[in-house]
């Protein structure tokens, strides 16, 4: 336990994944804390409605939740994922490990995670939730929240001393910032939207496909993902151009949904009783990039979270890097004590260029994962990187490895990856298989390009 400083409360707008994690944080460091939430409490809610995604968690996510004691508890309700799975069109599978032995990254489901966490905020007695509370404004001169009980539809006004901002990518406390004086925003969203389906479990709630993975149909243009769920199932997400020959705007009718989708996920359409309902029924979501600065409005408001870097979901990233946050923001309290400019602003400084950099990595990857991963050249490339990587473990840590398996600053993480890159373009050219990689000139020029790598 940290030794309190002056104990304050502190009051947190967003009772999701990473407001609930921060409010932990927040009351280990001795403050009292407000959280106010615009749904009502999830925990209420019947499983069924409160269906929801999966997300990958891996290892900067686990590190947060072990810094408050609670990944044991999160761990129960995750699936480990070895690696990909990719299914080509004629239903053929390859495996691609994510990374050495015994590394994986971890299913879980984004209302089972938050019910689980609301458990354990509750059980911190420094800890008040609110739930039914809408922001609908944020006085930044007078420090007053105007909140709107959804339950009741009553309004009244809320002072506060000191605000987290963890309110999303539509954040409202980032709505006050914006009209602040220098205030820089940008949101940008991908041509692509997702729609949520479902593989049915097997009878007897067994796995259909493989439960220990990640499944990708990667096609070029779009893909589908699917990810493991306990009771035997897996969610799957369309990822799809909102226009165009292949996309949702040519889908009409349940017999094109059928038609499309048999002529290119075969192997999976007949994993999917529900395909054309859940294909109507379920709404169609758009992507969108957040990038935004500062973060912090002098020493009282902070934003956090996908309220301060919204990204695309192709790393798994954006809860593990708003988990990351939490991380960062305790060193800086245990560091700092009550010296909240000192805090806010080494937190913005140190972090910003991080989320900038996975905010690219996250995009990247998504070319990577509908595109790359289906090209044999490419897959070639992969194999060939890991053996220099078995090679040179102290030089060469794959750019996938360095952003899931390690707590690598994502900017560190990323411009690495770019020199990786660049000298798999000098290498690939001598390599036309596997087994090439031990001719003895491409083990020269591995090694001269080794031999010019810090390590
Ligand atoms: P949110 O989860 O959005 O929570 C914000 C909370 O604030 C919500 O509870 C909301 O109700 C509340 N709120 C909003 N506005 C108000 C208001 N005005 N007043 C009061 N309360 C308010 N990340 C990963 O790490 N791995 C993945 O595999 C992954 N997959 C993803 C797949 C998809 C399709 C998407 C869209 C995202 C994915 N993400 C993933 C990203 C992840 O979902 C987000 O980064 C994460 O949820 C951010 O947490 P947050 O608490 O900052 O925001």
């Amino acid at each position: 336990r940290t030794r309190p400083s002056t104990p304050e409360t502190l009051t947190i707008m967003g009772g999701g994944l990473v407001g609930s994690l921060l409010s932990l944080y927040l009351a280990r460091h001795g403050h009292a804390v407000e959280v106010f939430e615009r749904r009502p409490d999830i925990r209420g809610t019947d499983p069924v409605e409160a269906r929801s995604i999966n997300l990958a968690l891996s290892d900067r996510g686990w590190r947060a939740l072990e810094g408050v004691g609670i990944a044991e508890a999160v761990r129960e309700v995750a699936i480990a994922m070895h690696g990909r799975v990719m299914h080509d069109v004629q239903g053929n599978l390859t495996m691609q490990p994510y990374g050495q032995a015994g590394q994986s990254i971890y299913s879980v489901s984004r209302a089972g995670l938050n019910r689980r966490m609301l458990d354990l905020v509750e059980q911190e007695p420094a800890i008040k939730l609110f739930f039914n509370q809408q922001c609908r404004r944020v006085d930044l001169k007078k420090q007053e929240l105007d909140m709107l009980d959804t339950a009741t539809q009553q309004s009244r006004l809320v002072p506060y001393q000191r605000l987290f901002g963890v309110d999303g990518a539509y954040s409202a406390v980032r709505g006050a910032m914006q009209r602040t004086d220098r205030f820089n925003y940008s949101q940008q969203y991908l041509d692509y939207g997702y729609k949520e389906l479902t593989i049915a479990a097997a009878p007897g709630g067994e796995w259909p496909i493989e439960k220990h993975a990640l499944h990708i149909w990667p096609r070029g243009q779009y893909m589908m993902i699917a990810l493991p769920n306990l009771d035997g199932s897996f969610n799957c997400t369309l990822f799809f151009p909102y226009e165009g020959p292949a996309s949702f705007a040519a889908l009409q009718t349940p017999a094109q949904v059928r038609e499309f989708f048999t002529a290119v996920f075969p192997d999976a359409v007949p994993l999917m009783p529900e395909l054309e309902t859940e294909f109507f029924e379920n709404p169609t979501s758009s992507l969108v990039t957040v990038r935004c600065f500062p973060w912090a409005h002098q020493d009282e408001v902070l934003l956090l979270g996908d309220a301060a870097h919204a990204i695309v979901p192709f790393y798994g990233q954006g809860m593990n890097a708003g988990f990351e946050d939490c991380t960062v923001l305790n060193e800086l309290l245990t560091r700092h004590g009550h010296d909240w400019t000192a805090i806010f602003q080494e937190f913005e400084d140190s972090r910003k260029p991080n989320a900038d950099a996975m905010a690219d990595l996250a995009v990247y990857n998504f070319e990577e994962m509908r595109d790359r991963v289906a090209d044999p050249r490419f897959l070639l490339q992969k194999k060939i990187e890991s053996q220099i990587s078995a090679q040179y473990p102290h030089k060469w840590l794959p750019l996938y490895s360095q952003v899931t398996f390690s707590s690598l600053p994502y900017a560190e993480a990323w411009a690495n990856g770019q020199a990786q890159e660049s000298i798999m373009q000098r290498l690939m050219p001598h390599i036309q298989t596997e087994a090439d990689y031990q001719r003895p000139e491409v083990q020269q020029l591995v090694a001269d390009e080794m031999a010019r790598r810090p390590g």
